[in-house]
């Protein structure tokens, strides 16, 4: 693996509240500092890609004349299309001044399920940092699926990051990185330097969003992190406004940020997909010998270990898979809905009707958490 002040390629996720001033408009001064980051990085040989957000926050800013910020998804999407170029010409000047073309890819969520646009989306970003260019990179906010909407740009910049073979992803913030409390209320909370593992107690202190501008918060960040190290790819949440971030995160300067350690077992991009990019509709509780045959032996899921069925799911939906033990040990998609799957739960596979599938989560479909 590279070490820390080796060349590798970078993926820099920048969050709403620091490339956006207080009134919402883009912070050119915010950009221009990045951008002078991303040159510095680029010169000392790495391969950059930027994850921007801002495009709603500046749009609104944009057509508001003052007025409280929509919630309403069709307006904030029409919203985000006059913002996205009005944040895209700021960060192309600002590379610009530093000598470097920036190439604009907007993503959606389909296009990390569908094999071909996956691998359409890698070719592309792979061929703009062949030649030169910095790609920045936002979700396709004005016209993605209401449904299926990442709605924060951390989850995408992991997937990017993993997309592109990243060695780094950085999330750059307003906070100095993952702390040990929330600061509005805890004086004495402190930077967590290192993070080994993401386990349930650190999601516990991430809790939710943070701040107006951004959507995302720690524990999106968290979550982000999370399919970064679950892909090889090391993660670092800092502080945007810090000068030299950008340079003191790639040496590894102690202090700087949060850092999160790789694993060395890592997931393809589809089960990264299942496992953290969408949300599961439903929960199937199965015994244990189903539990055991899941995380063992790396089986699929058949009628007979099912014990009972959570909540509407249809088929293709995504579902937590819960041991007795009441926990959650898998996420995967069903290939049968809520209806059909807890009629025959409990049922031997030769009981079944001959043109249903005995698989109720297939195993290619099936990713071991934890
Ligand atoms: N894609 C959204 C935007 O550009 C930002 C989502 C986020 O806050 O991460 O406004």
């Amino acid at each position: 693996m590279a070490g820390p002040a080796s060349v590798r390629t970078l993926v820099v996720k920048i969050g709403s509240s620091s490339v956006t001033t207080e009134d919402g408009r883009v912070d050119t001064a915010a950009i221009d500092k990045l951008a002078g980051e991303v040159a510095d990085a680029r010169s000392a040989g790495h391969r950059v890609v930027v994850v921007t957000s801002g495009a709603i926050t500046a749009g609104w800013a944009h057509l508001s004349e003052g007025r409280p910020r929509p919630s309403d998804l069709a307006t904030l999407q029409a919203v985000a299309a006059v913002g996205q170029h009005l944040l895209m010409r700021v960060w192309s000047d600002a590379l610009d001044r530093h000598g470097l073309v920036a190439g604009q890819v907007l993503l959606a969520p389909l296009d990390f399920v569908h094999r071909s646009q996956y691998l359409h989306a890698r070719q592309t970003l792979g061929r703009l940092l062949e030649l030169g260019v910095v790609p920045v990179v936002n979700e396709n906010d004005a016209v993605a699926d209401e449904e299926i909407r990442f709605g924060d740009n951390d989850r995408l910049a992991a997937l990017v990051a993993h997309l592109v073979s990243a060695g780094l992803l950085v999330l750059l913030t307003d906070t100095a990185g993952l702390l040990t409390g929330d600061p509005r209320s805890e004086a004495d909370a402190s930077l967590i330097e290192e993070v080994l593992e993401i386990d349930h107690a650190l999601e516990a202190i991430a809790g939710g969003p943070g701040t107006v501008a951004g959507s995302g918060g720690m524990g999106s960040k968290l979550a982000a992190a999370k399919i970064a190290v679950w892909s090889g790819i090391e993660a670092v949440i800092a502080d945007a406004a810090r000068p030299g971030v950008l340079a003191s995160v790639t040496s590894g300067t102690p202090g700087v940020g949060t850092r999160f350690r790789p694993r060395e077992v890592v997931l393809p991009a589809r089960k990264l997909w299942i496992a953290f990019a969408i949300g599961a509709s439903g929960s199937i509780v199965v015994d244990d010998g189903a539990r055991r045959a899941v995380v063992e032996r790396g089986r699929s899921l058949l009628p007979a270990g099912i014990v009972a069925v959570q909540g509407e799911f249809e088929a293709e939906d995504a579902v937590e898979l819960i041991g007795p033990d009441g926990l959650v040990f898998a996420k995967g998609l069903v290939r049968h809905g809520a209806a059909h799957v807890g009629q025959w739960a409990g049922r031997r596979s030769e009981d079944l009707p001959d043109d249903m599938a005995a698989e109720v989560v297939h195993r290619d479909d099936l990713v071991v958490l934890g």
